[in-house]
């Protein structure tokens, strides 16, 4: 075995943390198996054989954005032939559709432009209440979050109390991209810096909101990069235990402005990625294999790498539908089919991880 993982094995048996050279090692190895096999261990000591998943609806309420991030395929301008701004109405009826197919979560983000606003927020969060009363409103990333709060002059406690009085029950963890400045200059560079974002996601939890944490990867940020984003959310973490789960995201680049970017990325390098989000945020009770970046099969292998839970249905996606995936959403059985095809049991959750159902 690589002396570094030894090290890192005789670490975690002795409750000790793993530092940078370590998190760097769990990436630079050539040992790929025994990266999954720790990691596996410290998913199992966690979760057993359990892997959770949603029936969710997707909301992408618009795809009209000011800030046009060349990592972003789903955005355009006001005027484009494909632009849409969803109406309240159209929300309604997709709301009231989902409720005759057992789902038990919205998940709702979009772009930023002038017609976003707190109230339209809240009078949406009201509707799908109405129509829907016990599903889980999971919405807004720290981006949007942040926009509201600027053009409206609303601080951020007073912007999360007043969401979550209209309903909002967690927020999903986009826009975290890899929290480095000179990498968000050159992917996002009208994006909020890392450190609003790690001070937004900071306000949600103090409100007693609790989120996810994504980390865009497989662009243009080098593995450093990707142990300092890690670590600056354990640090956060470890202050507000307010994050729920840690949720890579591989980068598509067909359709966004960084197209130009072969996709080089291997399967030993995503098996890597997961493996060290596991071992590294010790603090993170779920590290989430998001099913739809990584290709149904493919995830499941993911799953004996350190995840513990792989998405949702995604009924109605069109982000990463707007970047290529081939396949949006999926239906409930398939997802337990795959994850007992890998002797695991499947635990049908919502995004604050209450259980709807056991799948034996
Ligand atoms: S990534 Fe988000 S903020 Fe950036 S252009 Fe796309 S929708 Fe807008």
């Amino acid at each position: 075995m690589d002396p570094r993982l030894q090290k890192i094995e005789q670490k975690i048996a002795a409750g000790e943390r793993l530092d940078r050279d370590d998190a760097l090692a769990l990436f630079t190895t050539d040992d790929l198996f025994e990266v999954g096999r720790i990691a596996n261990g410290q998913k199992e000591k966690i979760h057993g054989n359990k892997i959770h998943f949603g029936v969710s609806l997707n909301i992408n309420h618009t795809n009209i954005c000011s800030l046009r991030c060349p990592i972003c395929a789903f955005s355009t301008d006001k005027d484009a032939d494909n632009a849409y701004f969803l109406s309240q109405d159209e929300i309604s009826a997709r709301v009231a559709k989902a409720t005759r197919h057992d789902i038990s979560e919205v998940h709702i983000v979009g772009g930023l432009h002038d017609s976003i606003s707190l109230t339209y927020f809240k009078d949406m969060f009201a509707e799908i209440r109405r129509i829907a009363p016990a599903m889980n409103i999971n919405a807004l990333t720290a981006t949007e979050c942040d926009f509201i709060s600027r053009k409206e002059d609303i601080p951020l406690d007073r912007l999360f109390t007043e969401l979550k009085e209209a309903g909002l029950g967690s927020m999903p963890g986009g826009g975290a991209e890899i929290l480095d400045e000179t990498i968000r200059q050159q992917i996002t560079p009208l994006k909020i810096s890392g450190e609003r974002w790690l001070e937004v996601s900071k306000a949600a939890h103090q409100a007693g909101i609790r989120t996810n944490a994504t980390m865009l990867w497989g662009h243009i940020e080098s593995y450093a990069d990707r142990v300092e984003h890690m670590f600056r959310l354990r640090e956060l973490q470890d202050q507000t235990n307010g994050f729920k789960s840690f949720v890579p995201l591989l980068f598509h680049p067909q359709n966004t402005q960084l197209s130009h970017l072969s996709k080089v990325t291997s399967a030993a390098e995503i098996l890597k990625v997961y493996a060290a989000s596991r071992l590294v945020l010790d603090n993170f009770p779920h590290i989430k294999a998001l099913w739809m970046y990584l290709g149904l099969k493919f995830a499941t292998v993911v799953l004996r790498f350190g995840a513990d839970d792989m998405g949702a249905t995604s009924y109605d996606e069109r982000i990463v539908h707007a970047a290529g995936s081939q396949t949006t959403s999926v239906s409930k059985d398939k997802l337990v089919y795959q994850i007992q095809s890998m002797q695991l049991i499947p635990y049908e959750v919502d995004s604050n991880y209450r259980l709807i159902k056991k799948h034996a």
